[in-house]
């Protein structure tokens, strides 16, 4: 194996099919006991899709990630809705738009959506996060439901993004081992290693340590046909449950006419959750990322570090892939 590719999320399954397609031999290590990363789905028991590791909706406006996935996947159209459950009962459309706000008043809209919600997601206050955080979900002055109101493509792999990601590994060139921690004395084996471990790790936190956020997730079936009005309701109370998500209301997600299953999230510091990193934590200094920096500048001549954990980024599914894909292409030219 010429090179050696660490995690099967979705960076590290793109690096690989692409060195193999250019005719290069790779060899996948991924710890965990699947591929797909944190993108990672399965059907349950009551033949419900549940995306293990909390709801992933795919949207993007950029046309060469959604064809180059398109080679591993059929789609289903897909629009992600939110609504937020109010402490009265009362269910309002996020993000915030024309009819939430006169349901709860403009004055009122950042003590309601943002400030208890930012408590619990980030464990710090609203003027302590970096504003660009906030700004990922804007307010509206229509009434306007979408999620995602302004991209292009919204779609769910029609076999979930287990089998997308299965899909991309399927190549004579790949070899993936599962339930394999990556370890830095193999490096002299290979090339060139791309590794999406996080990059504090790698250096045994010798500069400290880079934090994330994490979540516990709590998946429950109950006896009845539907609970939500839409995928996701968020809470706005101060409680520490940030949102529930309804599985079948996604499509080719199930059709169990008995029951659903729901998934409900409490953030918590990664520490407290088994080192499980879901989300870099971007603070208003920028210190953090100056952290991250340090460790960049002492990236091994052979490898690159990539993805989520390596690059410290929070990517949405598209970013990651974009960025894989810019990173193999630089490095085949
Ligand atoms: C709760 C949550 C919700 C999200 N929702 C959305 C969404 O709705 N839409 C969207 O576009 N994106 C969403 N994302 C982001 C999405 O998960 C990422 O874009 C995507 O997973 C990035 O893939 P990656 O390969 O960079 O990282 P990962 O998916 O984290 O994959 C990295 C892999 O590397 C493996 N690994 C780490 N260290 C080692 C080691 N030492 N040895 C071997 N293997 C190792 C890990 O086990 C993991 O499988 C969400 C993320 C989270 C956490």
């Amino acid at each position: 194996m010429k090179y050696l590719v660490v995690g099967a999320g979705f960076s590290g399954a793109v690096i690989a099919r692409e060195l193999a397609e250019a005719g290069h031999t790779v060899r996948v290590v991924e710890a965990r006991n699947h591929v797909a990363g944190n993108a990672y789905d399965y059907v349950n028991e009551h033949g419900i899709r549940v995306h293990q590791y909390g709801p992933h909706l795919f949207h993007t406006n950029n046309k060469s990630v959604y064809d180059w996935l398109s080679k591993f996947t059929e789609w289903v159209p897909y629009q992600h809705k939110v609504k937020a459950q109010l402490e009265d009962g009362r269910f309002a459309t996020l993000p915030v738009n024309r009819e939430t706000k006169d349901m709860v008043g403009e004055e009122n809209v950042l003590d309601i959506f943002f400030r208890p919600y930012t408590k619990k997601m980030w464990g710090m206050e609203l003027d302590e996060l970096n504003p660009d955080i906030i700004n990922r979900v804007p307010i509206r002055d229509d009434d306007n439901e979408l999620y995602f109101p302004n991209d292009e493509y919204q779609a769910m792999p029609k076999d979930g993004y287990t089998a997308l990601v299965e899909n991309i590994l399927d190549h004579k060139n790949i070899q993936v081992m599962l339930e394999t921690s990556y370890d830095k004395d193999w490096n002299w084996m290979y090339d060139h290693v791309f590794n999406s471990m996080p990059i504090d790790q790698y250096f045994d936190f010798k500069h400290g340590n880079l934090p994330y956020r994490s979540i516990r997730f709590t998946t429950v079936t109950l006896p009845i046909p539907r609970a939500l009005p839409t995928t996701t309701v968020n809470f706005t109370h101060d409680g520490p449950q940030t949102r529930v998500t309804e599985w079948k209301n996604i499509p080719c997600h199930g059709d169990n006419k008995y029951s659903t299953t729901l998934t409900f999230e409490e953030p918590c510091d990664y520490v407290d959750n088994n080192f499980e990193r879901y989300y870099p934590v971007k603070d208003r200094d920028g210190k953090n990322r100056e952290l991250y920096e340090k460790y960049k500048n002492e990236q091994p001549e052979n490898m690159k570090f990539i993805g989520r954990c390596g690059l410290y980024a929070y990517l949405d599914m598209d970013m990651a892939i974009n960025s894989a894909l810019a990173t193999v292409r630089k490095f085949l030219v």
